[in-house]
């Protein structure tokens, strides 16, 4: 599930490929980018906030961003010069970009957008603290969800305005190390600070890795403790875990470990 960890991992993968080296060649194959060229232009930075994957390129003066989101389903990967591209479907990709050493090939990507980067807010503006950027701000991220006290903790968390980088596994695996029922309102947690904290930590973790883990445990199956295991044991205490709709999303929980508050 791409969520900040992998975001961050992937603006590291785009990084090793590309920093540095000007683009000899560019392919978009999304409508409003169909006649873009990029070619000429230099790879300066390969940044991700929240979720969202934000490719720095110069020429002479100039600097744009290219824009990308990868939600449920896209992907970005690297190819050496002459590598076949074994990602993906051919007819999942919408951008490919080209240098002399190696080939970034982009996926099923959403919101692929150009932009002059001293307008980058425009597209991630409205985010709240990023969950693995060097200004994450754990205190900050508690006042924005604060100001939605009959918000579920479920929601607020998953929402990328009060904390960026959350997405449904980590919701999940968070609100049970907590003991949360997901269904509490914001107002009702008892330590929001400690809450944002462990979902920082749990992202934090799989930072350079693919395989994301909550437990601790990187083998098959063991890699959470609610989230994917609807009518499974409880790894703390036995009980199936639950899954239910909330907000059109999914929730796991453990019905003993994280009880509705009376
Ligand atoms: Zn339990």
């Amino acid at each position: 599930m791409p969520e900040g960890d992998t975001v961050w991992n992937t603006a590291r993968g785009l990084e090793r490929a590309l920093l540095g080296d000007v683009l000899t060649g560019s392919d978009f194959r999304v409508p409003r980018l169909a006649t873009t060229d990029l070619t000429g232009w230099t790879v300066a930075e390969s940044a991700s906030r929240g979720k969202h994957l934000l490719l720095r390129l110069t020429r002479e003066d100039r600097a744009m961003t290219l824009h990308s989101h990868l939600r449920m389903d896209g992907a970005w990967r690297a190819y050496a010069q002459g590598e076949r591209w074994t990602g993906r479907p051919a007819h999942l990709i919408r951008v490919v970009l080209k240098t002399k050493r190696s080939v970034a090939v982009g996926y099923h990507l959403h919101e692929v957008t150009l932009v002059p980067t001293a307008e980058e807010d425009s597209l991630v503006g409205h985010l709240g603290p990023d969950l693995l950027g060097e200004d994450w701000d754990a205190a900050e991220a508690v006042r924005r969800i604060a100001a939605r006290p009959e918000a579920s903790i479920a929601e607020a968390l998953l929402d990328q305005r009060n904390l960026a980088g959350v997405g449904n596994l980590y919701k999940a695996e968070t609100l049970f190390l907590r003991g949360l029922w997901p269904w509490t309102p914001v107002a009702d947690v008892p330590d929001l600070v400690g809450t944002v904290t462990l979902a920082q930590k749990l992202l934090a973790s799989n930072r350079g890795r693919w395989t994301q883990t909550t437990t601790g445990s990187l083998r098959k199956g063991q890699t959470s403790y609610v989230y994917g295991r609807r009518a499974q044991p409880c790894r703390r205490c036995g009980t199936a875990i639950a899954k239910a709709e909330q907000d059109e999303r999914v929730t796991y929980w453990c019905p003993h470990c994280q009880p509705k508050p009376h």
